[in-house]
C-alpha cells in the first residue's frame, strides 16, 4: 500500500519509478468474498487517495464511510462517543480492504507512463556506490537506480541487508481478524471496547458487515480460533457487551502477532525506508498504513523538490530532510498507541478507576473531543 502510493505520486510527476513487489496484487475476487486486513484509513489518506485519481475506483470497489466512534472500556462506566458531524466534517476515515486500496493503486501506475512495475519479483540484494544503486532481483535481472526506497514490511529485507537495527518488543499478543455480519446496524460507526487482555475493534464494513480486530494474549487467540463458528460469534457478542446483537461468521478467521518495532536510522548512501519497514505500531487505533501514506507523502515532495531543480534525487541532504519531517510524528504515535495498550492493559484497580473516571471527563468536553476527532481523521 505504501510503495504502490509512493510510486505513484512520483511517477504522476514524471519521476521515472521501478515498483518491485514479491506479491501480485488480486485482479479480481468472487462478489461476496471480503479481504480478513482492512484499513481504517484516516480523511488525510483518503485525501491523498483522492489527488493521486485512485478514490474513485476505491469507492467503485467497496468501501464504508466511518462517521462515529464509540469507546467503551469493560471496568466501570467509562465511555466515549465521538461524531465527525461535531468536527464539522461528514466522515472521519473509511474502513477499506487492503486488496481494494492496492488494485486501485497498481490500476493507476499501469496507466503512468514512468512507471515499470515487476510482480512477483524479489528483491535479492543490492550495491550502492557514488552515482547508484545497482538492484538484484531473485529471477536474475538487475536495475539500476539512483535511489532506492525501502517499503518491503516490518520484516524489510532491505533493512536488514543495510544492516540499520531495529529495536522493540513483542507484544506477546495476537490480534484475530474476522468479518461478521452484526444482527443490528453498525450505524456507520467504529466500535472499540477495551477489555482486560486487549482492544476489541468492530469496524463498520461494506454490505452491512463488521471488521473485527479482537487482540487477546496469544493463548487465548489461539483457543478463539478452535471455537466452532457458533460458539466464536457467541463469545464475541459476549466480549462486545451485545452492543450490536448476535454476530453470523462470514468467511475464515485470521491472527497477526503484534510487536512494536522501530529504527532510529531511516537512511544510508542512496537508500531510505518507509512505512512499516521503519515503523510497526500495536494496530489498537489502526494508524500503521496511515503513518506510512504520511511517509510516503514527505519523501515524494523532498524527491520532486530536488527533481524539479535538477538536482541528486538521493543526496544525503534531501534523505535527511525526510527524515527529519516524519520522525517526530512516527515516534510520536509510536508512543502514543504503546501507552495506550498499557494504560488500558493494566489491572490495578487504582489505574482502572482513573481511567473510567477520565474517560468520562473526556466524554464531557466537546473541545478536547473535537481534538480527538482531528487527530483520528490525521489532519
Ligand atoms: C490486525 C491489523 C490491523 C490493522 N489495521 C490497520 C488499520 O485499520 N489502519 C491502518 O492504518 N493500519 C492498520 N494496520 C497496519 C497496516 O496493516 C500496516 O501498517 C501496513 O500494511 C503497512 O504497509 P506497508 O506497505 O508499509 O507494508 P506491507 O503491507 O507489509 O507491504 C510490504 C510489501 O513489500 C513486499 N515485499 C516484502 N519483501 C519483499 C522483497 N524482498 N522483494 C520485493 N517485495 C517485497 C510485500 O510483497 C508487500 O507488498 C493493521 C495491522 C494489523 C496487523
Amino acid at each position: 500500500m505504501v510503495g504502490a502510493s509512493l510510486a505513484c505520486l512520483l511517477a504522476k510527476k514524471g519521476v521515472s519509478v521501478a515498483l518491485i513487489d514479491a506479491g501480485d496484487p488480486m485482479a479480481s475476487w468472487p462478489e461476496t468474498t471480503y479481504d480478513l486486513r482492512v484499513s481504517a484509513l484516516t480523511l488525510a489518506s483518503i485525501n491523498l487517495f483522492k489527488s493521486l485519481g485512485v478514490w474513485a475506483d476505491v469507492v467503485e470497489l467497496g468501501e464504508q464511510a466511518v462517521e462515529k466512534m464509540f469507546v467503551w472500556d469493560h471496568f466501570g462506566s467509562g465511555e466515549l462517543d465521538i461524531d465527525s458531524a461535531d468536527a464539522g466534517e461528514m466522515q472521519m476515515g473509511a474502513v477499506v480492504e487492503n486488496r481494494i486500496t492496492v488494485l486501485a493503486t497498481w490500476k493507476k501506475l499501469q496507466q503512468l507512463d514512468s512507471c515499470d512495475v515487476f510482480t512477483s519479483s524479489q528483491l535479492d540484494n543490492f550495491n550502492v556506490d557514488d552515482d547508484g544503486v545497482d538492484i538484484g532481483l531473485s529471477n536474475g535481472s538487475n536495475i539500476r537506480a539512483a535511489l532506492l526506497v525501502g517499503a518491503d514490511g516490518s520484516n524489510s529485507k532491505i533493512r536488514q541487508l543495510s544492516g540499520i537495527s531495529d529495536y522493540g518488543w513483542e507484544y506477546q499478543q495476537k490480534a484475530l481478524v474476522a468479518t461478521v455480519r452484526p444482527e443490528k446496524s453498525h450505524q456507520n460507526t467504529a466500535w472499540q471496547r477495551f477489555l482486560p487482555e486487549g482492544p476489541l475493534a468492530l469496524l463498520p464494513l461494506r454490505d452491512g458487515l463488521i471488521s473485527i480486530v479482537w487482540t487477546s494474549k496469544t493463548e487465548t487467540t489461539e483457543d478463539s480460533l478452535k471455537l466452532s463458528d457458533s460458539d466464536f460469534c457467541e463469545a464475541l457478542a459476549e466480549a462486545s457487551d451485545h452492543q450490536l446483537g448476535n454476530f453470523e461468521l462470514i468467511g475464515a478467521r485470521g491472527a497477526f502477532p503484534l510487536k512494536l518495532q522501530f529504527s532510529p536510522e531511516y537512511s544510508q548512501q542512496r537508500m531510505v525506508l518507509i512505512g512499516d519497514a521503519i515503523h510497526t505500531i500495536h494496530p489498537l487505533a489502526g494508524q500503521g498504513a496511515n503513518l506510512g501514506l504520511k511517509d510516503a507523502v514527505t519523501l515524494s515532495s523532498v524527491i520532486l523538490q530536488a527533481h524539479q531543480k535538477g538536482r541528486d534525487i538521493a543526496s544525503e541532504q534531501v534523505l535527511r530532510r525526510y527524515e527529519r519531517q516524519r520522525k517526530g510524528d512516527n515516534l510520536l504515535m509510536m508512543g502514543i498507541m504503546d501507552g495506550f495498550k498499557r494504560l488500558f492493559g493494566a489491572d490495578d484497580m487504582l489505574v482502572q478507576f482513573a481511567r473510567s473516571t477520565g474517560m468520562g471527563l473526556v466524554n464531557s468536553s466537546t473541545l478536547i473531543k473535537n481534538q480527538i476527532c482531528k487527530y483520528a481523521m490525521g489532519l
